[in-house]
C-alpha cells in the first residue's frame, strides 16, 4: 500500500500555522503556503506566508522588546528562571515533537526521537545555554599608562534583535542552537522556519508562548524566500543567524551589508572521510560512511561525508562493506520502526541528485549500486535508492558540488599527502573524518585538513564545542562559548579617576 501520512497528521491534530508576534497569535489568512510530505506528496498543513508585512510587525515587536523591555537588562538568575520552563516544556512534549518532525521532513521516527536532531537533544542544548547565563562576563584590564588615572573594563552585552532563519533538515535542533543562546544572552528573536518544515517549530513556538517571556522577546514568522529576504535586509535587525545553502547564504551576506549586521552562517559541505591503510576496522569505516549517506536523513545533512577517500590497498574491502551496508536500507512510512531512511525533501531536489549521479557516470565514475527511484508503493514519494559510485576523481562535478542526498563517492589515494590534498581540494570546509590507528598520523592529518570540525575514527558534533565552517561552508561558530560570543558585543568602559 502506498505511504500515506494523512491519518497520522489527523491523529497528531496538526492545525494551520499562525504567526506569533509580540505575545499574540495572528491567523494571517490572506496569504498561505502549503507544506507537503516528501514520502507521499500529500498536503500536511498550511502556513501563514508572512511576507514583508508580517516581518515588519515581528521586527518592530522584537526591536521594542529589546530597546525598551526588561529582557536585555534582566539579572542572570531571573532570565534563567524564565527560560527553564521552555526546556521543561520541550521535554514534556518530547514524543509529540519527535512525531511532528517526522511529519515535517520524513525523518524516520526512531531517529527523530533519539539522534542529535531529537527534541531531547534540543532540551540538552537549552540546558547547556541556560548554564552560561550567569557566566557571560567581560574583563578588567591592568592600568596601561602611569601618566593617567584611567581604568578600563569591558561588558559583554546582547547583540540586539536576532533573525534566526532555519533549514528543513533538523528543524528542532537548528531552532535550539539559535534560539537558546540568543535568549540566554538577552537578545530578542524573530525565528523563521523553512517552508518545507514548519510544523515542529510551530509547536516549539506554542511552548514558548505558554512561558512567561515578556511580549516581543520571541516571535515566529513563517514563509519562504520573501520573508527570509525581508528579515535579512531589515535595518532594525542587528544579527542574522542562518543555517542553509551557500547560495542563500551569499544573498544574506549581501542583504545584511547595509546596516553591517552581525552574521553567523552555517552553510553546506562536501566533507571527506579519509580511510588510511592502518585503519583498525575498514568494515566499520565503510559501514559508517555509507550509513551516513543512506540512512537517517539519507545524506541530507550538512556534515555528510559524501567523499570516501580510501587508500588503494584497502579499496576492494571498503567497497565490499559499503555495498553490504546498503542492504540495511528500508524505505517507507517514517512512523514504521523498520524504516531506516528519509525521503528526499522535494521533487526538484530528486532531479538535481539524479542529474549529479548521471554527470559522475558521464565523467567516468562507475555506479555500483542505486541511483534510481523505486516504483510501486513508493512511487508517490521522493525516494532515491542510495548510490555507491567508485572510480571517482576529485575534479568531477559529483566530487565538487554538495549533493545533499544519498550518494557516496569513493576516491582512491596512494599517499597521505595525496589524501590531504584531495580533502582540501574543495570549495567547502565544514567537517570530515579520518580513520587510522596511528596517533601521529591522526594528529598530522587532523591539523592539515582545512575544515571547521574533524572526527578521528568517527564524527559527531555536540552543543558545548564550536561547530561551523571555513571557506564556502560559512562564517562563525555555533556551540559553547563561541555561540555566546556570537550573540554578544563587547563594550569597553573607562573610568577617569582624576576627574
Ligand atoms: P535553503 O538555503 O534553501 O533554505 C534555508 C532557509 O533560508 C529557509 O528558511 C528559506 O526559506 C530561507 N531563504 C530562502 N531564500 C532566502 C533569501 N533570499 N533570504 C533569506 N532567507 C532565505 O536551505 P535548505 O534546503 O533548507 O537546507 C539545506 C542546506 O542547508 C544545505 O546546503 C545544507 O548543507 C545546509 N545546512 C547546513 C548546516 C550547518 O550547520 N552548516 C546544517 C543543516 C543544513
Amino acid at each position: 500500500m502506498p505511504v500515506s501520512l494523512i491519518a497520522k497528521r489527523d491523529a497528531l491534530g496538526v492545525s494551520p500555522g499562525k504567526l506569533f508576534i509580540d505575545g499574540q497569535w495572528y491567523a494571517w489568512d490572506a496569504q498561505r503556503i502549503e507544506q507537503v510530505h516528501p514520502a507521499s506528496n500529500e498536503v500536511m498543513t498550511h502556513f501563514a506566508d508572512a511576507g514583508h508585512g508580517g516581518v515588519e510587525l515581528a521586527v518592530k515587536a522584537a526591536r521594542k522588546a529589546f530597546d525598551e523591555g526588561p529582557w536585555p537588562r534582566m539579572a542572570a538568575q531571573d532570565r534563567r528562571r524564565l527560560l527553564r520552563p521552555i526546556m521543561d516544556g520541550i521535554l514534556a512534549a518530547e514524543e509529540e515533537l519527535a512525531a511532528l518532525q517526522s511529519l515535517d521532513n520524513g525523518i524516520p521516527l526512531s531517529f527523530s526521537r533519539q539522534s542529535r536532531v531529537s527534541p531531547r537533544a534540543a532540551a540538552d542544548i537549552f540546558d547547556h545555554f541556560l548554564g552560561w547565563i550567569d557566566k557571560i562576563n567581560g574583563e578588567t584590564y591592568p592600568q596601561f599608562s602611569g601618566t593617567s588615572n584611567l581604568h578600563y573594563l569591558s561588558f559583554r552585552e546582547p547583540v540586539g534583535v536576532v533573525a534566526a532563519i532555519l533549514p528543513w533538515n533538523g528543524p528542532i535542533m537548528s531552532f535550539a542552537m539559535k534560539v537558546a543562546p540568543a535568549l540566554a544572552c538577552g537578545c530578542t528573536v524573530v525565528v523563521k522556519p523553512s517552508e518545507f518544515a514548519g510544523i515542529a517549530v510551530h509547536r516549539l513556538a506554542e511552548i514558548i508562548a505558554q512561558s512567561d517571556l515578556p511580549p516581543g522577546v520571541f516571535n515566529l514568522v513563517t514563509g519562504g524566500a520573501e520573508a527570509g529576504a525581508a528579515l535579512s535586509s531589515h535595518p532594525a535587525v542587528d544579527k542574522v543567524t542562518f543555517t542553509g545553502s551557500p547560495e542563500v547564504g551569499e544573498k544574506i551576506l549581501q542583504a545584511s551589508g547595509a546596516n553591517m549586521k552581525r552574521l553567523s552562517l552555517e552553510l553546506g559541505g562536501k566533507s571527506a572521510g579519509l580511510v588510511f591503510p592502518d585503519c583498525r576496522d575498514v568494515a566499520g569505516a565503510a559501514r559508517s560512511l555509507m550509513g551516513l549517506c543512506s540512512t537517517f536523513l539519507s545524506g541530507q545533512v550538512c556534515t555528510t561525508p559524501s567523499r570516501a577517500v580510501v587508500h588503494r590497498s584497502i579499496l576492494d574491502e571498503f567497497i565490499h562493506h559499503a555495498g553490504e551496508q546498503l542492504k540495511q536500507v528500508r524505505f517507507g512510512d517514517p512512523f514504521d520502526p523498520a524504516t531506516t531512511s528519509a525521503p528526499i525533501i522535494s521533487k526538484r531536489q530528486v532531479a538535481r541528485i539524479l542529474d549529479l549521479i548521471r554527470s559522475g557516470q558521464q565523467e567516468g565514475a562507475q555506479l555500483l549500486a542505486g541511483g534510481s527511484c523505486p516504483g510501486g508503493d513508493l512511487a508517490n514519494g521522493n525516494w532515491i535508492n542510495p548510490a555507491l559510485l567508485v572510480n571517482v576523481r576529485n575534479d568531477m562535478r559529483i566530487a565538487q558540488e554538495e549533493i545533499f542526498g544519498p550518494v557516496l563517492c569513493v576516491i582512491p589515494f596512494d599517499t597521505e599527502e595525496e589524501a590531504v590534498r584531495i580533502a582540501n581540494d574543495s570549495a567547502f570546509g565544514l567537517a570530515g573524518a579520518l580513520y587510522t590507528s596511528d596517533i601521529s598520523r591522526a594528529f598530522r592529518v587532523a591539523r592539515a585538513v582545512r575544515t571547521g570540525s574533524l572526527g578521528v575514527n568517527g564524527f559527531a558534533s555536540v552543543p558545548n564545542a564550536p561547530f561551523g565552517g571555513v571557506k564556502r561552508s560559512g562564517v562563525g561558530r555555533e556551540g559553547g562559548w563561541a555561540a555566546i560570543e556570537a550573540f554578544t558585543e563587547l563594550k569597553t568602559v573607562n573610568f577617569n579617576l582624576d576627574a
